[in-house]
């Protein structure tokens, strides 16, 4: 704002001045020291995130799934339409998490994860790619051996510890192709209910006062207006109890996913950690 009184701020971390002006928040951090101090902790918040936040979105689905036994017609479509959401949140944190592994070092792991928004295109291209890419150049991506590279590259884990990596990692990847096989119709659900104008995704049990057609009684809609094309666009989900079970399943798949990645990571982590430990011991 021009004109406007600029003040004065100390950065708590280096000690370098800052100036915002007065309608802004007092900053604590210069930029660069805010990087630097997530940064230093990518390894710890993602063993944080491991413990709990992964699962929340399984913990949701499984409860609405077995409620849904037992409810009225309607309670049903609702719980229903949450089983869809959590499997939306599901996909956006995995594939949100594959992003913020492969930015690791260029951008801090927590601002890569909690930032990270799943549209369109980046839901599309990343089943995409999964379908497309080989296991090992996928792993490589996201700086982790394959399950065969496992003893090679982390020689220092017991016999044991290589070993449960190993199953977790294949059924990783087993877990990978499920989710990229996941039916059309959800995959496009997922692109229109996360597009460009989130705020305005919304599930419907009714069509017919938008396209005439109408649902059957056992599907429900994700609406999602296209601004630019100037259209409202309706995916029918169905949400019968075994496609239900079969979403649920993929949400666990894909939970799986999420916390095999971070184990991985973790222990790729401590070998080096190991690694460079022992050599400043060999060299000291
Ligand atoms: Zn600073």
């Amino acid at each position: 704002m021009p004109g406007e009184s600029s003040l004065e701020a100390t950065c708590r971390d280096c000690g370098r001045s800052l100036s915002f002006h007065a309608h802004e928040t007092q900053p604590a951090r210069c930029a660069e020291c805010f990087d630097g101090f997530m940064q230093a902790r990518d390894i710890e918040f993602l063993s944080s995130y491991a413990e709990l936040g992964v699962t929340s979105r399984r913990i949701l689905a499984e409860t609405c799934l077995r409620a849904l036994v037992t409810e009225s017609p309607p309670v049903r479509k609702v719980l229903a339409m949450n089983i869809m959401e959590q499997y939306v949140h599901a996909a956006g944190d995995m594939i949100g998490l594959v992003h913020a592994l492969r930015q690791r070092g260029r951008e801090p792991v927590m601002r890569a994860l909690l930032g990270f928004k799943l549209d369109r295109a980046s839901a599309l291209s990343f089943f995409q790619e999964i379908a497309t890419t080989t296991e090992s150049d996928l792993l490589a991506s996201l700086g982790l051996p394959t399950p065969g590279q496992i003893a090679a590259r982390l020689p220092s884990l017991s016999k044991s510890d290589a070993r449960d990596l190993k199953l977790a990692m294949i059924q990783m990847l087993g877990d990978f192709k499920r989710t990229g096989e996941m039916g059309e119709s959800v995959a496009l659900a997922l692109a229109q209910a996360t597009g460009e104008n989130r705020s305005g995704a919304a599930l419907t049990k009714q069509s017919t006062w938008l396209d005439n057609t109408g649902l059957k009684p056992n599907q429900i809609a994700a609406i999602a207006i296209d601004e630019q094309r100037r259209t409202i666009n309706i995916t029918a989900i169905s949400v019968d109890e075994k496609r239900l079970v079969n979403v649920v399943s993929v949400i666990g798949a894909m939970t799986h996913i999420s916390s095999t990645l971070i184990y991985a990571t973790l222990t790729v982590e401590q070998e080096r950690g190991r690694a460079r430990r022992s050599q400043a011991r060999g060299t000291s």
